[in-house]
């Protein structure tokens, strides 16, 4: 039903509007042979058979090359209706038609690139804005739609390449993402056991973008995988100093680095750093975590009732609760509290795109829901 009325109203009005426009004297030349193919794919569009509709359409710019923007509009209408296909046929008979002004057949391949992107299908789309490379018109929007194409692809050297393009060409900023790209080719490395190439594309990173909190974070694992935990506290502790707000997603790594090298003080003072900062329950867990394994549960019991006093939340009342229950496993009303308590605090927080809101379970350098990089929050959302 939609599909009838967008026609209806849309298409009519674009061909009869083009139809007039054009100059009368044109007009009376020409309409012996046109307005009959014109209302042919007018009807046909308006019977759902959109195809068949084309045909008739590409027949009128054949005999009218002045029609072409009509051309443009319609393959535009079917690419965002998402009918690809139907766009792409329009886009590609307009871009091999060698009669056609350079200007005219520029555009078609620029939204036949388009229509390629929307439809996923990125070797066509590479190609088409690779071609568009040269017409100085369309040069940045392509290098722009490139950009996005090696991204999705993963293609993480031929996206700095066309990054640092966009910088020189256009005068963008692309040092966040550019930063991104070497931690990308970093982990590739160091999935492939590949050190050194690993170091040396975090070591770019950083020169690229110096706040790169990734590069940071990934230079520490990099060290632990050489059980250097010395050289990881000193990368991680960097971390705190750019951006604090990051603290949280070392913060274990941290201090089960410090634990694995004696410094239980320093791995202490890290957690109650952290909880004076950025409390919040994720803080919380690691330090009770922390507290249970190298001091015990009586330290644990005191350390929540304090925290309970300084900022109450379910979360903590819950976890002190079934501490205490572990001291006295038989009461009941102890047991009822938590089963009560429970469902209140039991789901763990999100990650949260600031951008679009999207949200994930583990923290996500590229947003899955708007391919923003770096947009989300290192602290998960706090539970109920
Ligand atoms: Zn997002």
């Amino acid at each position: 039903m939609e599909f009838e009325l967008w026609y209806l109203i849309v298409v009519p009005v674009l061909f009869v509007a083009g139809w007039w426009f054009r100059g009368l004297d044109q007009r009376q030349r020409e309409k012996e042979h046109e307005p009959a193919t014109y209302y042919k794919g007018i009807n046909l569009l308006l019977n759902d058979q959109p195809d068949k509709a084309i045909d008739a359409f590409i027949e009128v710019v054949r005999l009218d090359p002045e029609t072409i923007e009509l051309h443009h509009a319609l393959g535009n209408l079917f690419s965002r209706r998402g009918e690809f296909d139907r766009a792409v046929r329009i886009h590609n008979h307009l871009l091999n038609r060698e009669d056609l002004p350079e200007h005219e057949r520029s555009l078609a391949l620029f939204e036949l690139g388009n229509d390629y992107l929307k439809a996923g299908i990125y070797d066509r789309a590479e190609d088409s804005f690779q071609r568009l490379l040269k017409e100085p018109e369309y040069h940045l929007d392509a290098l722009r739609a490139l950009l996005k194409i090696y991204c999705t692809e993963k293609e993480w050297e031929k996206a700095i390449d066309v990054a640092n393009t966009l910088e020189k060409q256009a005068g963008e900023n692309h040092q966040v993402e550019m930063g991104h790209f070497h931690c990308e080719l970093a982990a590739l490395a160091m999935r492939a056991k590949q050190y050194d190439q690993a170091r040396e594309a975090l070591q770019k990173a950083l020169q690229v973008d110096r706040h790169s909190v990734r590069a940071l974070i990934m230079l520490g694992n990099l060290a632990m995988l050489n059980n250097d935990p010395q050289t990881a506290l000193l990368h991680w502790s960097k971390v705190e100093t750019v951006s604090p707000d990051y603290l949280p997603l070392v913060m274990v790594p941290m201090a089960q680095a410090y634990e694995a090298s004696g410094q239980h003080e320093q791995a202490m003072n890290l957690v109650h750093r952290a909880l004076e900062d950025h409390s919040s329950v994720e803080t919380l867990s690691i330090a009770l975590d922390l507290i249970v394994k190298s001091e015990g549960e009586q330290a644990a019991q005191k350390f929540l009732k304090e925290e309970l006093v300084r900022h109450p939340t379910l979360w903590t009342y819950e976890k002190l609760a079934e501490l205490r229950l572990k001291d006295h496993p038989q009461d009941s009303e102890l047991q009822l509290l938590i089963s009560l308590l429970k469902p209140y605090v039991s789901r763990p927080g999100r990650y949260r795109c600031s951008h679009c809101g999207f949200k994930a379970k583990g923290f996500q350098w590229l947003c899955p829901g708007c391919s923003s990089w770096g947009s989300y929050s290192p602290k998960r959302e706090e539970e109920s």
